[in-house]
């Protein structure tokens, strides 16, 4: 297909693993089968956990399994300018707000047990005088995207928000629906970019046609779509892989067995090997 452009977005927190490696040829045979590009993007943006070292053993796995990307890396950590102007902008407009609830006042605020860090959250912006009070103390806060203002801003168009999903048995329209996460944290005061905005962001630079990733984010992709709507960016073509599952049924991870593709090299593994064993997923 003329013009297919998809990538692969993995985060520098530690050496690939199987479950990558999996995602890694569902992303590389599906831009093959259609004639079209892979790009490479590393998304960096936590510089608390992501290292260099991991980021340069991911390139090695890679071009050892022989998934080759077209153009240069785009490392996110040399562009938050870029997702500054982005969070600039929904400032303007009112869409985001700065959040000072702590994860304790906010775990308090949900059901007893549930996560603060995953729970959909949705809060309102404090008063103007409060604001520049505890901004002046040097509170902490978040940035969250409200939902209430982005309904409001996209109108009709948040009722009729969805998205191209291709499965292998077609394609099908799949609602979005973004409420299921709350108002969703785009920055911190110490930290630029969320996830979801930094992928969106450069999912519509890099003119991304096609996103090609796990089950686990199938969810998430609703609150991609409605950034894409209040940025009037285009909504690329979804397709979800299974994910890679251990023994437990669970996403593979190091406690079920998994481990990094370099151990599997040194006990002397070939990329097909590698192939053979993510083929369940
Ligand atoms: N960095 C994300 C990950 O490794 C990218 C996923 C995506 O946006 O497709 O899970």
């Amino acid at each position: 297909m003329a013009g297919f452009v998809t990538r692969f977005a993995p985060s520098p927190t530690g050496h690939l693993h199987l479950g990558h490696a999996a995602s890694a040829f569902h992303v590389w045979d599906t831009a093959r089968a259609a004639g079209g590009k892979v790009l490479l993007r590393i998304e960096d943006i936590d510089q608390t956990r992501c290292r260099p070292e991991y980021e340069a053993s991911i390139l090695a796995d890679l071009e050892w399994l022989g998934l080759d990307w077209t153009g240069p890396v785009r490392r996110q950590s040399e562009h938050f300018d870029d997702y500054a102007l982005v969070l600039e902008n929904l400032k303007a407009r009112g869409l985001i707000y700065r959040c000072f609830k702590t994860r304790r006042e906010i775990a308090a605020a949900l059901p007893a047990g549930a996560d603060p860090d995953e729970a959909p959250y949705v809060g309102k912006p404090v008063p103007p005088a409060a604001e520049s009070e505890r901004l002046a103390r040097g509170h902490a806060f978040a940035w969250r995207l409200s939902l209430c203002a982005a309904r409001d801003a996209l109108g009709a168009r948040y009722t009729a928000m969805a998205f191209t999903e291709e499965t292998s048995n077609g394609a099908r329209m799949a609602p979005a629906n973004p409420c299921a996460f709350g108002d969703v944290v785009l920055a911190r005061k110490d930290t630029p970019a969320s996830y979801h905005l930094a992928c969106c962001h450069d999912d519509a630079l890099q003119g991304v046609t096609h996103v090609i990733r796990g089950e686990d984010i199938r969810e998430m992709t609703s609150v991609h779509v409605m950034l894409q709507a209040l940025m009037d960016w285009p909504t690329p073509i979804y397709r979800f892989h299974p994910l890679l599952l251990g023994p437990d049924g669970k996403k593979l991870s190091k406690r079920t067995g998994d481990k990094g593709l370099r151990a599997y090299k040194e006990e002397g593994m070939t990329p097909g090997d590698i192939r053979a064993m993510t083929a369940a997923a």
